[in-house]
């Protein structure tokens, strides 16, 4: 596996590759539901990319990016174990060069939810996501479902831009107990860690009410409110039932729905989404 600290390396190490090639964009601190992208892609692509960056622009709290862990020699571990090809370790002065400008604005969809919440936060990720996609140039990239409004707003840039770029989603990896698995689930005290499973019994019960036949979107968001009332870590930001395609929030459900939310439990804030009669 080769290690690439610069844009010139990693160009140069997937010159003449075998196609396809498939990237993996990480914020490293790598578990199971990253390990699942990368499989994925190693199944399906002949050369395999990772990147390991921690995006400062995506980032509206500076104590989030402080705290974010970064174990680098573990990540690099499990990628040459995975049979990953060739990793890009970029640094800020790379990625963002002096008197750097040129931003990547997602628009409404990428307003709504976590937009909403953490103001900012996808220009910083499709800025860095097209710069990785411009610097690798992959066939195809692999995002997790558990960022289901990323997929959403990551699709919308590759189709406005045109950018020759499949992207595939690859459904959320959760603990035995369903909580998602997250980097910052670490950060998480015992205490917390055992209240974050309301998360998951949350989502649950309005997905088990709308298979039941329940079509009143706010009926279902009172019942995840609800089951996140049991839990007093819990501290709620939102909570959303909304069209899976635009994000905005539906009044009766017709067809699939996307439920999501994000809850904080201390200093760590989690999210999480299913999808609704999908
Ligand atoms: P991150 O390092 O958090 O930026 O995540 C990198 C990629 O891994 C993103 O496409 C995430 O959606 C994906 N990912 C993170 N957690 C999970 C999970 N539990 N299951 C599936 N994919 C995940």
């Amino acid at each position: 596996m080769k290690v690439c600290a610069t844009i010139a390396e990693v160009r140069d190490a997937l010159h003449g590759v075998e196609r396809p090639l498939g990237a993996v964009l990480t914020m490293g601190a790598l578990h199971q539901g990253h390990l699942a992208l990368v499989r994925r892609a190693r199944a399906e692509c002949k050369t395999v990319a990772a990147t390991i960056y921690v995006n400062p622009t995506q980032f509206g709290d500076a104590r989030d990016l402080d705290t974010y862990p970064r174990p680098m020699q573990d990540d690099l571990r499990v990628l040459r174990r995975e049979g990953v090809d060739v990793v890009l370790v970029p640094s800020d002065a790379e990625i963002y060069p002096e008197g750097f400008s040129a931003w990547i604005e997602p628009g409404e969809i990428g307003e709504r939810l976590e937009g909403e919440h953490r103001p900012g936060h996808f220009r910083g990720v499709c800025t860095v996501v097209l710069k990785l996609f411009n610097i690798l140039a992959p066939d195809r990239s692999y995002f997790g479902r558990k960022d289901a409004q990323q997929v959403l707003v990551i699709r919308r840039m590759v189709d406005h831009l045109a950018l020759p770029i499949d992207i595939i989603a690859v459904p959320t990896v959760r603990e035995r107990d369903g909580l998602a698995m997250s980097s910052r689930n670490g950060n998480l005290t015992t205490q917390e860690r055992r209240a974050a499973r309301v998360l998951h019994r949350a989502l649950t019960a309005a997905h088990d009410l709308a298979a039941e036949g329940e079509r009143n979107a706010q009926t279902l968001r009172t019942a995840i409110h609800s089951t996140l009332a049991e839990e007093p870590l819990a501290t709620i930001d939102y909570v959303s039932i909304a069209n899976p395609d635009d994000l905005k929030e539906l009044t009766t459900l017709e067809g699939p729905a996307l439920a999501s939310l994000a809850v904080r439990f201390g200093q760590t804030r989690l999210i999480d989404n299913l999808t609704l009669l999908g």
